[in-house]
């Protein structure tokens, strides 16, 4: 299984690939199991439909690693439309998640500050909540400054937050330093491919640090987010929570769209907060990838579906 998590990761960064695959009507048709829809308003009908459930939504338009300041600029006017959408459906409880890649960061990280803080400023007139994504682990530190540095901005206070990767061995230090600051976190395991001496090779590893960071959070008093799929991390959470007496509604789960929808609705009907992660938009190619590379059976049963069309 690692060779083929590696296969697909590999596979995620082929331009040729994604060219032809995001331009295929093939394409979009295998991608609509993760992905809510090509243009805005199917998100936002993504995400109407998730509130009906009690379900609130993060919505991510797709793209990374953008090559020119102006790919930058658009992705943000994307996000802005987002945000003027989400302020006036405020029940709707649906924030927005970025990459730093797609703001430029690679080209300039003045240009990427210079953007993501006006997203921020946007979510904040907008009363909601920009979440900065964590990609790969070249970009740990400097996430992590920008958002410290907007989250200090007087005002910005509870508006911007930022992503943990439990299969980083830094990841507990840097919990430690993030709630200080009062920082929403959302913990998930990772899903870049890393190094040994940076992260944790097995996946037992991965879990068992996974249980022992969201247990920092859970009693940190600050509402953060517990983004997995996996059973036993849930089942841990839960137990945790219970045995603390700390209240289900200071945190959330969180899941990605269109993944363990059955255990999405249970939580919900057990009383716990639930936020799905809704990406949508023409560039799904290496999304989509990473979540084959979680679970390369998922490519059977996207192929199994399509011959069933
Ligand atoms: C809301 C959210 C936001 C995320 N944001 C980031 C981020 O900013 N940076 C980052 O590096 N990673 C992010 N991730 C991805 C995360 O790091 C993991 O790669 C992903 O969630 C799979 O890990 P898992 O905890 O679900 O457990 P795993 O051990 O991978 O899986 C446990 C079980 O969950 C189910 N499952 C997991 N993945 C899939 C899948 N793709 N398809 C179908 N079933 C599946 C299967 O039943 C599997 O047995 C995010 C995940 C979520 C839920």
């Amino acid at each position: 299984m690692p060779i083929l998590r590696s296969a697909f990761i590999a596979l995620s960064r082929n331009v040729t690939l994604r060219k032809f695959s995001e331009r295929s009507s093939l394409g979009h048709r295998m991608s609509s199991r993760f992905v809510a829809g090509m243009t805005l308003d199917e998100v936002i009908h993504a995400a109407e439909e998730l509130h009906k459930s009690d379900i609130a939504s993060t919505l991510d338009s797709l793209g990374e690693n953008v090559t020119t300041p102006e790919e930058a600029r658009r992705s943000a006017d994307i996000y802005h439309r987002l945000l003027d959408a989400i302020q006036t459906r405020p029940d709707m409880n649906a924030n927005v998640s970025i990459k730093l890649t797609q703001m430029g960061m690679d080209l300039d990280p003045g240009l990427a500050q210079e953007i993501v803080a006006g997203l921020v400023q946007h979510g904040v007139g907008a009363n909601t909540f920009v979440r900065v994504d964590m990609e790969g682990s070249e970009y740990t530190q400097a996430t992590i400054d920008m958002v410290r540095g907007l989250h200090a901005i007087p005002g910005n206070r509870g508006h911007v937050g930022i992503v943990i990767q439990a299969y980083l061995y830094r990841s507990e230090e840097d919990i430690r330093t993030l709630t200080n600051d009062g920082i929403r976190i959302r913990l998930c395991k990772g899903a870049y491919k890393e190094a040994a001496n940076l992260a944790f090779p097995e996946k037992k590893d991965v879990d068992a640090n996974f249980v022992k960071l969201a247990q920092q959070l859970l009693t940190s008093g600050i509402y953060h987010g517990i983004a997995t799929h996996d059973e036993h991390m849930i089942a841990a959470t839960k137990k945790f929570v219970r045995d603390r007496n700390i209240d289900p509604k200071s945190f959330e789960f969180q899941m990605l769209y269109g993944i363990r929808r059955d255990l999405q609705k249970s939580l919900v009907r057990e009383g716990f907060n639930m936020r799905i992660y809704v990406p949508f938009g023409t560039e799904w190619y290496p999304y989509f990838m990473r979540r084959l590379a979680e679970r390369p059976a998922n490519a059977l049963f996207i192929a199994r579906n399509l011959l069933k069309q």
